[in-house]
This record gives C-alpha cells, structure tokens and sequence, in this order.
C-alpha cells in the first residue's frame, strides 16, 4: 500500500506535446473545446467502423487533429493491497472519470479533497479489484458505468457498453476502446492517442502479464502485440504494483538483459521509499518484459523452450514458470 504523500507524488500530468495546425489552434480560440469536440466526434465517425490495425492507423491519423490540448490529468489512487485506480481530469471542464475503483472509500476521500464530482467510471474488467466501488460510487455521484459489451452481464451498474475499435469521447479527449482477452473473455484496455496514455487493467503489468484465467496464450500473445502496435513512447497505467515481485522473476530467467538489471535497480529504489513504478512506457517494457520478449535466446535457454517453439508457445511456458515461480 502507498502513502497518502506518494500517491500525491505520482499524479504526472498528461503533457505530451503533440503540435498542433495552426488553423486548429485559431479555430479553437474562436469556437472553444466544446464546439471542436463535437465537430471532433462528428469527424471520427467513420473510424468506429474499422477494425485492428487499420483502426489503429485511423486513430494515430486522428490522432494530432483530436488532441486540442493537454489539459488531461492523471492520478494513481491506491486501493485494496496493491490495486490502482487511475483518477482522470479534464482541467478545462472539470470533468472527472475514475478507471477500475475497487473500493470506494479511496475514491471519495480524494475527490472530497479536491471538492470534485464523479462522471464516469471506466472498467477494464469484471473482476471485483476493478469494481468493487462502481456501485457506490454511481449511487453517490450519478457517474456513468462503460465497459466491454462482451461482459455487460458481469460488470456491476454498466451503462455504457463498447466494443472493439470503438472510440468514446471524455470531455473532448478521445478514448479507443481496445479488447485484450486472455486474462478475462471480456477484458479491453482503453487508449487516450491525444496523450498517449494507455489504461491496460490487468493484461499488461510493468515485467508481466496478466494470468490466464480465461484466455489460452496465443490470445494474451494477439493482445499484448495489439497493445505494442502503438507509439513506443506511450505511458502505461497498469492494475496493479507487481513491478517489484515481476522483476525478480524477470530477472531469474534473463539476468544478462542490461536494459532489465537496470530497471530493475530503480524499482527497488523506487519500492523501498514506497514509490509508485508507473507508469511504465512501451518502451521499456518491449526492453525488458519476458512476455514480451518471447524471442529472447537467453529466456528459451533459461526455460528450455524449443527453438522451433511458437511465440504463443513461449509464452505459455513462461507463464507457467511465472505461476510457479
Ligand atoms: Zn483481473
């Protein structure tokens, strides 16, 4: 569990820069946010009907016309043993949004800190550490449930059901929906292009995966590849603080990976003053996470996996050593 001091520490503003056409910029001074996130939403319309990577390719188009600014703010909010919710706010309207609050009580004790109301309430899965405070939370606020179609029946008070490649709007902030099954059927993480900030639940984890309760590997593999599809610099906010316990394993099966001792170091650092470790970017994980790293000669040596061996193969084998380890 972190400090009430470090979870403050980590509220890193969403500040990408991205630049912007000068005529977007004169048009926003002379119709405001609301009128170009309409015209926004208007615009982005077709892109719902594309799927995989021509939907990606749509969207990072998209991508520099959407961002009319950077007023998005993220903040870890701690919660359970070792779960984090992630508090968005949109500074120019006040908009706020929680993604998987697993309690309540954390949730409300920073928005009455902030005196701020709650609008929306994103789940990246069913299981009840990703919404366990969705329903106190919509009683107490009104705030909207959305989450995956494919688990309306399982997510507690959803209102809004989306699907794969679609892209839903908060408070001008463009979010596409990406489904991720593996860890569950329904599972999808939701990617903010105009930051660059990607909410990945419980599928991606800084030097891990998620277990396959529901999934074989080669769809936690299809996911995860997904998730490596976008720009390298993208921040990644994960469900849980496992960086510490992941990076030993991590570490069992590839030691020589400089990138991943490195890393390792500063986790430990980060974790023995009680710091968060995200987000992570994509960047780093592609350096150092096994399961992304299914190619790796030293982690085949390490787990004696074929040559031949399929990535989707690999890595359900290092899933297994992970389980056990
Ligand atoms: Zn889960």
């Amino acid at each position: 569990m972190l400090s009430r001091a470090a979870s403050l520490m980590a509220s890193p503003p969403c500040s990408r820069v991205i630049k912007k056409p000068l005529i977007l910029k004169s048009m926003r001074s002379c119709f405001g946010k609301k009128f170009l996130c309409c015209l926004g939403a208007f615009v982005l319309r077709p892109i719902k009907l594309l799927r995989g990577g021509t939907q990606l390719l749509g969207v990072s188009r998209f991508c520099s016309i959407s961002n009319v600014d950077h007023s998005l703010h993220i903040k870890l909010v701690p919660c359970l043993r070792d779960n984090y919710a992630y508090l968005l706010h949109d500074m120019d309207t006040g908009t706020v949004g929680i993604i998987d609050p697993s309690e309540a009580v954390p949730v409300i004790d920073v928005l009455t800190q902030r005196n701020q109301n709650l609008t929306y309430i994103l789940n990246t899965h069913h299981h009840y550490d990703h919404t366990g405070g969705n329903m106190e939370l919509k009683e107490r606020y009104g705030a909207k449930v959305i989450a995956s179609g494919k688990d309306k029946d399982r997510i507690p008070g959803i209102d809004i059901a989306l699907d794969d490649g679609d892209t839903w709007m908060f408070a001008g902030h463009q979010v596409l929906v990406m489904e991720t099954p593996g860890h569950t059927k329904g599972h999808v993480s939701f990617y903010f292009p105009g930051c660059g900030a990607l909410f990945t639940g419980d599928t991606l984890f800084s030097l891990s995966c998620g277990k396959l309760f529901e999934g074989s590997p080669d769809q936690m593999l299809t996911s995860l590849q997904k998730l490596m599809s976008l720009p390298d610099d993208t921040n990644v906010y994960c469900g849980h603080e496992y960086t510490l316990s992941n990076a030993k394993f991590a570490l069992s099966i590839e030691p020589k990976n400089e990138h991943l001792v490195k890393y390792a170091t500063e986790v430990t650092q980060l974790r023995s003053k009680n710091h968060p470790t995200i987000p992570t970017t994509l960047k780093r994980e592609k350096l150092c996470n096994p399961f992304l790293r299914t190619h790796s000669e030293e982690i085949r040596r390490s787990l004696n996996i074929p040559v031949a061996a399929s990535d989707a193969e690999a890595l359900g084998i290092i899933r297994r050593a992970k389980d056990n380890f």
